[in-house]
């Protein structure tokens, strides 16, 4: 197999991998796909209790939470958190950090009013604002923050202090590290990163939290009904989570999100450590926010990236191909990219600065 930097659908556990195709055909004996289980079924009601418990105790969740596993992707939870935590009259604050942030805060303003506490605009979203510059409302609905901006590769390094309750967007750097869940009131991440495969998307919402929406919130948009139906109100994406729980199984077997951290934080100072000592290849983000799951960086001259892009999928290293709003590379290196991979990835580019420089 190829190393994958993708940012998302991206690279799975090869173990994972290996032990779906294992049961693809025959789930334990029972002679069927877990694709072809109805959701309802004891097999399949075990499975999914098995997730929400290793996805609980990796994260260290409590009772307090509910953790659903919900359709429409992160960017149904745009909205999703709007109607159900703020009336028309309420104002919610929100963080800009980047393209992800703005979408939130685009869609937030159709259900009430924003108040855009900080924004990182003025840096060209290089930095995060430090907290004491933050111009947060009296009596906030809540605060919405994104800790990992994917495109920008732009990472808050501490959580921030709210008196309203954190709501925080982490599709791309949820299960890298541990978390402290008590400090949120709601946490959203689509899965196609550090979760699983593309189709169901994590919320861990503090319990108190499921009072507050409308009756106008439509049934299949209310925390509470996804909350009271276990996450089974309809057909849930059933091999989707069935998957996030091999993740989360695989993630435990590796040591929990302690040794992923440490695995986390090495990959990234190596492949950051060498793009600042290149003179090649550079990154523009503030040190200290710098993503450990998002490395952006741009060559020194924008007419080697075709031949960057060619060479490296010629390699074997795969998607490391910039957003298409920003161009340039960014390397992706999730909780399932190995150690190795970024090794192979240095290596390619510094025989490529060699060739090029
Ligand atoms: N938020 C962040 C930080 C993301 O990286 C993404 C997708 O990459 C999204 C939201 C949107 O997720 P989805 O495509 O699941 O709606």
């Amino acid at each position: 197999r190829a190393y994958n930097f993708c940012a998302g659908p991206a690279a799975l556990p090869e173990d994972v991998l290996r032990q779906a195709a294992s049961e693809m055909l025959d789930y334990h004996g029972r002679g069927l796909s877990v694709m072809e289980m109805s959701h309802r079924s004891d097999d399949y009601v075990a499975i999914a209790e098995t997730a929400e418990q290793d996805l609980r105790d990796l994260l260290g969740i409590s009772d307090d939470y509910a953790v659903l596993f919900l359709q429409g992707g992160a960017s149904q939870q745009f909205a999703m958190v709007p109607m159900n935590l703020m009336g028309r009259d309420d104002v919610a604050d929100y963080i800009n950090t980047g393209q992800w942030s703005a979408k939130a805060i685009k869609e937030a303003k159709q259900f009430g009013k924003v108040n855009v506490a900080a924004s990182s605009e003025a840096t060209n979203f290089t930095t995060v604002p430090p907290q004491d510059t933050w111009q947060l409302s009296d009596n906030a609905a809540y605060l919405h923050y994104t800790p990992n901006e994917t495109i920008g590769g732009v990472e808050y390094d501490f959580i921030p202090e709210s008196r309203a309750p954190l709501v925080a967007d982490l599709s791309s750097t949820i299960l890298s590290r541990p978390l402290d869940v008590s400090k949120f009131g709601l946490i959203y991440a689509g899965a196609q990163k550090n979760i699983g495969p593309a189709g169901v998307c994590v919320v861990i919402v503090r319990k108190d939290l499921l009072e507050r929406a409308g009756d106008q919130v439509p049934t299949m948009l209310r925390y509470k009904v996804h909350a009271e139906n276990g996450s089974m109100y309809n057909t849930p994406p059933t091999y989707a989570w069935y998957l996030a729980g091999l993740v989360f199984k695989w993630l435990k077997a590796q040591g929990g999100l302690t040794a992923m951290e440490q695995l986390n934080r090495r990959k990234a100072e190596k492949l950051y450590g060498y793009i600042d000592a290149s003179g090649f290849y550079s990154n523009p983000v503030e040190k200290h926010s710098r993503s450990w799951m998002n490395v952006p960086f741009v060559l020194a001259d924008e007419q080697f990236d075709k031949p960057f892009l060619k060479e490296a999928d010629a390699a074997g290293l795969l998607n490391l191909k910039g957003h298409r709003s920003v161009g340039g590379m960014r390397a992706s290196i999730y909780n399932a990219v190995p150690e190795a991979a970024v090794d192979a990835l240095i290596d390619f580019m510094k025989d490529f600065a060699q060739r090029h420089g």
